[in-house]
């Protein structure tokens, strides 16, 4: 069972409190602008939400654009190397922002550079670059941050295990959906992966932080709410408990005001039926799963270290689709892990047809140093993997239509986002599949329920014309 003394007292968060305080003082009323850009996935997005919250509190302004920002902080991802490589080309363009201002404060965190080979580059070669802080210290970011402003020092600080640091600052765009993450870190070691080296072991926050968080969401106006974690399925199992994931839902499900859940990522070795069951009976739970295959060959998943079998995990698809007729499947995969061969790769177009996903996120593996994955030689040419990777893409695409145009016709619940960014002319929202719809209809249905009827399927987006407006 892992160490509970995983959460940040709160005497050490009122210290970080005092840090914001000092900067806003020290900024003296003048105008400062702070600008975050994230890379990967929707736990750096909340992370990255954490740290605008706290530059909020110290005062600063934030703003979408480079040039005019006094700070400007690079939240970066491990999963890929050429998410790797964008944050370096971007680094590099820094530069010349900081010969211009030198009183610039230059920031890089997150996942890519909790890996000490790559704090050591950045602070080796990227000499603009201020401050550099890992996952496990974004609590601190406060004092960090004072460091340098203050002290003018250079800080790299990428210590630390993982922790729980609740009571941080959080700044949500104001609008209807929103992250919560429940747990941080992973226990399973996939040997393809970097994430359980830079984000820790597993660790549940207590439920009633959670709990708290999505009330506070709830009073301003926060409809739906997407749970997050490595590994939701493993919610509480650091703690002993069991289905600890299924009853955490049933209570947000009590929550007034959120009216839709959805979660992921589940990890097929975990999910349980009980899961499946809670989903099926609670209607606020969307009836959508994200469930991350990676490939359709034994051998192949055998050696990532998943820990089942293409079998196993049809079944519990299988068993989803009992419970939930209606239910929308997504999934991810990976092309081209080292030793996958011609055969292998066809097991997993025959599972891609037989479980028939909505939508996939595909991508070609990625070799990641320090990884077990990363010592394998690779059994197939670049040519040819991306020959695989194209023919997926050909077999998804009329799959993830066939999927879409069962809607047509239908009349689905949709939660307005904005106008779509394709066509203005549209109002964009997604229904309980997560699928976008555009329809036409104005700004005052921004973040409203609505009855759409679905008059055209393509392969990514839904055309509808509005019935009602649902007061919810
Ligand atoms: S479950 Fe596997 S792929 Fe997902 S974060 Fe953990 S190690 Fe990485």
């Amino acid at each position: 069972m892992a160490d509970r003394n995983v959460k940040i007292s709160k005497q050490n968060i009122e210290k970080q409190k005092e840090f914001m305080l000092l900067i806003k003082k020290n900024l003296g009323g003048k105008k400062a602008f702070a600008h975050v850009e994230t890379y990967g996935c929707q736990q750096n997005v909340n992370d990255s939400q954490r740290i605008e919250g706290m530059l909020l509190e110290m005062g600063y302004t934030l703003t979408d654009n480079r040039e005019e920002a006094d700070v400007i902080i690079f939240n970066t991802c491990a999963v890929r190397e050429n998410a790797e490589m964008r944050v370096y080309g971007n680094l590099g363009a820094l530069k010349h922002l900081k010969k211009k201002n030198p009183s610039l404060i230059i920031a890089v965190c997150g996942c890519m550079v909790q890996q000490e080979h790559i704090a050591a580059r950045i602070k080796a070669k990227y000499r603009h670059v201020d401050l550099v802080f890992g996952p496990h210290t974004l609590w601190k970011f406060p004092s960090l941050l004072f460091d340098v402003t203050e002290h003018k020092e250079r800080v790299i600080n990428i210590s630390g295990e993982g922790v729980i640091a609740e009571g941080i600052p959080v700044h949500y765009d104001g609008g209807a959906k929103a992250f919560v993450s429940i747990m941080y870190g992973c226990n399973n070691f996939c040997t393809y992966c970097i994430v359980p080296y830079v984000r820790g072991r597993e660790r549940s926050r207590d439920e009633e932080d959670i709990l708290n968080e999505i009330r506070t969401l709830s009073q301003s106006g926060v409809r739906e709410i997407m749970l997050l974690g490595q590994n939701v399925n493993s919610y509480g199992k650091d703690r002993g408990e069991t289905d600890g994931f299924s009853r955490l839902l049933e209570k947000v499900c009590e929550i007034d005001g959120i009216e839709r859940i959805r979660f992921m990522s589940s990890h097929p070795k975990d999910i349980s039926p009980t899961l499946l069951h809670t989903m099926a009976q609670n209607e606020k739970i969307c009836n959508q799963l994200h469930l991350p295959l990676q490939s359709g060959s034994n051998r192949v998943l055998s050696e990532m270290n998943r820990n089942y079998t293409a079998e196993k995990y049809l079944e519990t698809v299988k068993l989803a689709r009992t419970l939930m007729p209606d239910i929308a499947l997504t999934t991810d995969i990976i092309v081209g892990f080292p030793t996958e061969t011609e055969e292998d790769f066809t097991k997993t177009l025959d599972i891609l047809r037989e479980a028939k996903y909505d939508s996939i996120f595909s991508f070609i593996y990625s070799r990641r140093e320090g990884t077990k994955a990363a010592e394998l030689e690779n059994v197939a040419t670049e040519e040819e993997i991306n020959n695989r990777f194209q023919r997926m893409l050909d077999v998804q695409n009329a799959l993830s239509y066939e999927c879409n145009a069962v809607h047509e016709g239908k009349i689905e619940e949709v939660l307005v986002e904005g106008r779509s960014k394709t066509d203005e002319h549209m109002m964009t929202g997604r229904n309980y599949a997560n699928k976008i719809v555009n329809f036409k209809g104005d700004d005052s249905l921004k973040d409203k329920f609505v009855k759409v009827k679905i008059t055209k399927a393509q392969t990514w987006i839904l055309y509808g014309e509005i019935i009602e407006i649902l007061d919810k």
